[in-house]
């Protein structure tokens, strides 16, 4: 028989198990709730001031399906990218410290099915969705390194890992209750973003069902060049795009981040960016600009320096923030779009 997940476990489901099945006292209910969330311990043999047996009990019907970590590897810049293992397949997740904050880029898929001509993950096609313990359980094993290595607890979280949340929205949306709510994890709704290539019914939805901060990936806004490099821009292109940022703002009060890539000679001109500002209109938002990491796509270089200082210029002028953000970790190839799970375990699996 498989275990449940514990974390699968909402605090009335645990109390009637304990109460009335086990017949424990109610006040292990917050004992154990408290070693889960709290202290985030991921091994019921840790719950020290619970009963042998009690232990033994809730081993026997749950688990925390824990991955093992396949590999480890610390960037120069002190990020940590971590090769998981989960039954489906492996998944890459990067610690990322700040002098503020410790960030953790988590991903939501195996694979990516969108197929953006810049970045690894798509050379993987899609694989699997992970379920919203398994986005969790990446969290709970990064925080254990983050505690034990750097000595700071994980504070923030970014859904910019392998694959598109808004395509495994469900599992997606419930890791977000989870980690904010302040029954669960109770980490800040401000201190979380899920970044999408851009599927606008669910931006959409996204405005209602969270209070997380959005994130989109737009890499142009001219059309034709942004199918080349998104080819998601086929079954939504610009203009929808825009209508549901819109509309996502009549919803949400928060500001939008557009993560704009930079290609060398191919989105960085004038009129790109021109392009750019005119699709920004009405919209409240702040623009990252990220150069281009390795990419599996061999005509595709980063942006010269000139290129990103003219580019941020314009939109400056134009009095819309845009810093350039290098990315973390990519010396491991930890950064932005460079996760694919190349460990040979994995191969074998898929
Ligand atoms: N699927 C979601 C989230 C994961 S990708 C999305 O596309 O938004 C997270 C970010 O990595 C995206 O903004 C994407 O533009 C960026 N990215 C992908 N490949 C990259 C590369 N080679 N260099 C720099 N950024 C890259
Ligand atoms: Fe998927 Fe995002 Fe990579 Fe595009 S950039 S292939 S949506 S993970």
């Amino acid at each position: 028989m498989t275990l449940r997940s514990i974390l699968d476990i909402n605090r009335s489901e645990l109390e009637d198990i304990l109460v009335n099945t086990l017949s424990c006292k109610k006040f292990r209910v917050d004992q154990v709730w408290e070693w889960i969330y709290t202290k985030r311990v991921v091994d019921f043999s840790q719950m020290k001031n619970l009963p042998k047996n009690l232990r033994f009990e809730l081993s026997s019907r749950f688990s925390f399906y824990i991955p093992g970590i396949l590999d480890q590897k610390q960037s120069k810049d002190g990020s940590i990218k971590l090769l998981l293992e989960y039954d489906i397949g492996c998944v890459e997740c990067v610690i990322m410290p700040f002098e503020d904050r410790v960030s953790l880029c988590v991903s939501t898929q195996i694979g990516c099915a969108v197929g953006c001509s810049f970045c690894y993950t798509a050379t993987m096609g899609f694989k699997h969705n992970l379920d919203y313990t398994q986005i969790l359980t990446q969290f709970l094993v990064a925080n254990r390194i983050s505690e034990t290595q750097l000595k700071r607890p994980i504070t923030h979280v970014v859904y910019m890992g392998m694959g598109e949340p808004f395509l495994n929205y469900s599992n997606t949306l419930k890791s977000l209750e989870k980690l904010t709510s302040s029954e669960y994890y109770n980490l800040s709704v401000r201190s979380i973003t899920v970044s999408t290539s851009g599927i606008c019914d669910k931006i959409v939805s996204f405005a209602k069902d969270s209070k997380c901060g959005l994130a989109i990936s737009l890499g142009s806004a001219v059309d034709e060049k942004r199918t080349k490099l998104m080819p998601i821009n086929k079954n939504y292109g610009l203009k929808r795009l825009k209508e549901a940022l819109l509309q996502y703002q009549k919803i949400s009060s928060k500001l939008i981040t557009v993560e704009y890539i930079l290609i060398h000679n191919l989105n960085t001109s004038l009129q790109d960016v021109k392009a750019l500002v005119k699709f920004l209109t009405y919209l409240r938002v702040k623009v990252n600009l990220i150069p281009l990491n390795a990419s599996p796509n061999d005509s595709y270089f980063p942006p010269l320096e000139e290129e990103i200082l003219n580019f941020r210029e314009y939109l400056v002028s134009k009095r819309i923030p845009a810093p350039v953000r290098y990315s973390r970790a990519s010396d491991i190839y930890g950064a932005c779009g460079q996760l694919r799970t190349l460990n040979e375990s994995n191969n074998k699996k898929n």
